[in-house]
């Protein structure tokens, strides 16, 4: 864990402040619950704070307490650079470098004279004045509730605090399932059920709000799994004719990587999606027990993550990254049949 300087920050937020509250881009449920949550929980506070997240969150997130808010530098682009123009401080959430929030924003925000806060739990973040860093706690949200703590504020959380931090936790941890899922995750979760989080209307909002088109595309999917036994692997890939037959949406395809994890004997997981307008084929990886895609995306497909989830990008179409993908597959034998007995 690093903690950096917050002693001085809290003494920063002793007066009222100018904030903006950032998450990366494609924001997912952890990064628009904990930017909201911590926007609410700082305008409690008398601050003022603005959500800008790089770009469009998914539908399934629009519910969220403060979504109407919130402004996409990409097409909000002049009120996001007026609202960080009169920040007095930058608060980055749900990721550890600037990269991560696509480039035009990255060099907007290279040039911010101010200082930056970073509450992350990924792996390997850039150093800037403020921190806590911490790559064990499941969810950024978890990290923002702790952050609350730190300054013995827990009372000040009301119902859209505990709903937005209740949702993060809730999708980063796969509905409280991954190991990252702790006894204090759920000390938490209780408390913002105390404090007016409504969890079956929060996960309806999040898993049942399904198109037709989305299932559809789901079908497709999963026709096109591939799997490797031997490896104890598994993949889905996409590619935009499928995408584009079932009317897809963003954030269709959240989740869809872990029906191939949930095979019977399958550790190690990943999807292939053709993205046509960026000409790359976007990759999310899952494992579970020892097996690292943060390591394993690092090491061959330009990206990164946690140990049990994370992404990567390759510069090709889809048949000649799954070619790479299954060359791969040899060399890590060993570890993939060591890593977990499923
Ligand atoms: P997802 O597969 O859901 O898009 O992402 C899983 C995890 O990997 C998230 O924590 C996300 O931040 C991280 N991740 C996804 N894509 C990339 C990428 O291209 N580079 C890096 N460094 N991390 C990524
Ligand atoms: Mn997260």
């Amino acid at each position: 864990m690093i903690l950096k300087g917050i002693e001085e920050l809290k003494s920063f937020l002793g007066t009222p402040r100018n904030i903006v509250i950032v998450g990366h881009r494609n924001p997912d449920g952890d990064a628009m619950g904990a930017t909201l949550g911590l926007k609410h929980y700082f305008d409690k506070k008398g601050h003022q704070a603005t959500v800008v997240v790089p770009n469009e969150y998914p539908d399934f997130l629009h519910w969220m307490p403060g979504s109407e808010t919130t402004y996409r530098f990409d097409w909000q682009n002049t009120q996001s650079q007026k609202a960080i123009l009169a920040s007095e401080i930058i608060f980055l959430l749900d990721f550890n470098t600037l990269h991560r929030v696509g480039a035009d924003m990255q060099k907007n925000l290279e040039k911010y004279p101010n200082d930056f806060v970073m509450i992350d739990h990924h792996q390997q973040p850039d150093d800037v004045k403020y921190m806590f860093s911490d790559v064990t706690i499941c969810s950024t949200c978890q990290m923002v509730y702790q952050f609350i703590e730190m300054n013995n504020d827990l009372n000040l959380i009301d119902t859209a605090i505990a709903t937005c931090l209740y949702a993060g936790i809730m999708t980063d941890t796969g509905s409280f399932r991954f190991r990252s899922t702790t006894s204090t995750t759920h000390r938490i979760i209780a408390d913002l059920i105390d404090k007016g989080a409504q969890n079956d209307i929060i996960h309806n909002k999040v898993y049942d709000a399904n198109s037709y088109g989305r299932l559809l595309l789901l079908g497709q999917a999963l026709s096109n799994l591939q799997i490797f036994p031997e490896h104890k692997t598994a993949f889905i890939t996409l590619s935009e004719a499928e995408k584009n037959k079932f009317d897809f949406q963003k954030g269709d395809t959240e989740g869809v990587v872990n029906y191939a994890l949930s095979l019977k004997g399958i550790i190690f997981a990943a999807i292939f999606i053709e993205d046509a307008e960026q000409k790359i084929i976007k990759i999310s990886f899952r494992s579970k027990g020892d097996f690292s895609v943060n390591q394993f995306s690092r090491n061959h497909f330009d990206g990164g993550g946690h140990d049990n989830a994370a992404g990567g990008k390759f510069d090709g179409d889809l048949e000649t990254t799954i070619k790479y993908f299954k060359s791969l597959l040899p060399t890590y034998t060993n570890e993939l049949n060591a890593s977990y007995d499923a």
